[in-house]
């Protein structure tokens, strides 16, 4: 049977662990970051046609016109990479659904870019083997390779250097989208001026990859780290006082997700995480979500 449409599923990431090393020769941070896929998923279909086409829709919550639909959608450079990878001609009309908060640290953009390899591979007959999806992945983004792969993973280099981890944990987390984005560079650039002497060698993960590996929640909580807290918060005060709110409602820890703005509070159980959800939902803060992880890297989810 030949594939005319098809929809792939990609998840958010939030960061366990961010190490954030001195810049290195070629402008980019080394990471040693641990990575988890959660249950907050962008959904990308595409149908078989002679031209190409690509169109955007956005949940209400979010602002219009956040996501470019034209060539600065990371999508049209994903398939207009792996076209040029094996000398086809792209085609397709491709929709993204968009669930995962944008500019918002939770790798959207990458998602949509492991969905759209995903699905274009398919669409296009090519059977391109994992280890190829992995490299014209890396070419796209630093967090594209992890969207491939999910799960719970540690990354190094600049983060595209993808690994399974032992996870033992079925883990809860409410997620606290901002209203506006933060800029990951802008993010990085402050974390230089906040900390000219930081290390050449990222901080490591070892603590945090023993708490996964003994499934606890509060050896977890204690383990969570991000080198990019810091810079965030100093640009977004805000992002300070909500991580507070959320521990003195009960979290067992509040942390922002990568580069921010989006904050994530670690749950004991998802009855916690929902009633914690309902808790932070505010005129500030109208949408709050809980979602569970590790959860499953961009899939196939339907085809016709
Ligand atoms: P990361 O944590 O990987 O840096 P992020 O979650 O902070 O990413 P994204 O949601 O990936 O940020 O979006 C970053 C920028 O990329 C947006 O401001 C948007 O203009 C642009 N962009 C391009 N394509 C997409 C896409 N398909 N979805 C979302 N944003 C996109």
């Amino acid at each position: 049977m030949v594939t005319t449409e098809l929809t792939v599923r990609a998840p958010a990431k939030i960061n366990l662990h961010l190490g954030v090393g001195a810049p290195r020769p070629d402008g980019f941070h080394p990471l040693v970051t641990v990575y988890q896929a959660v249950g907050l998923y962008d959904d990308l279909t595409v149908r078989a046609a002679p031209g190409w086409a690509l169109g955007v829709d956005l949940p209400d919550w979010m602002p219009a016109g956040v996501v470019p639909t034209g060539g600065a959608n990371i999508v049209d450079r994903a398939a207009a990479l792996l076209a040029e990878h094996h000398g086809v001609v792209r085609s397709g009309e491709v929709h993204v659904a968009k669930a995962i908060p944008v500019a918002g640290g939770m790798a959207g953009g990458s998602a949509d870019a492991a969905a759209a390899l995903v699905a274009l591979d398919r669409l296009w007959g090519l059977h391109t083997p994992d280890d190829e999806m992995l490299a014209l992945a890396a070419q796209l983004g630093s967090d594209v390779p992890f969207a491939l792969l999910g799960g719970t993973a540690l990354g190094t280099g600049r983060g595209e250097l993808v690994e399974p981890v032992t996870d033992r944990g079925t883990w809860w987390w409410v997620v606290v989208p901002a209203e506006t984005g933060l800029s990951t560079p802008s993010v990085y650039r402050h974390f230089d001026e906040m900390f000219p002497d930081a290390p050449a060698e990222p901080v490591p993960a070892d603590a945090l990859l023993r708490a996964l590996a003994e499934g606890d929640p509060w050896a977890l909580a204690d383990a969570l780290h991000n080198d990019l807290e810091a810079p965030a918060v100093d640009l977004r005060p805000e992002l300070g006082e909500l991580i507070e709110r959320g521990e003195a409602a009960g979290a067992l820890r509040g942390i922002v997700s990568g580069s921010g703005p989006t904050c994530v509070f670690l749950c004991g159980s998802a009855d916690h995480a929902r009633a914690l959800a309902a808790d932070l939902t505010d005129p500030a803060h109208p949408v709050v979500l809980a979602a569970n992880g590790p959860v499953a890297g961009a899939h196939l989810v339907s085809y016709a």
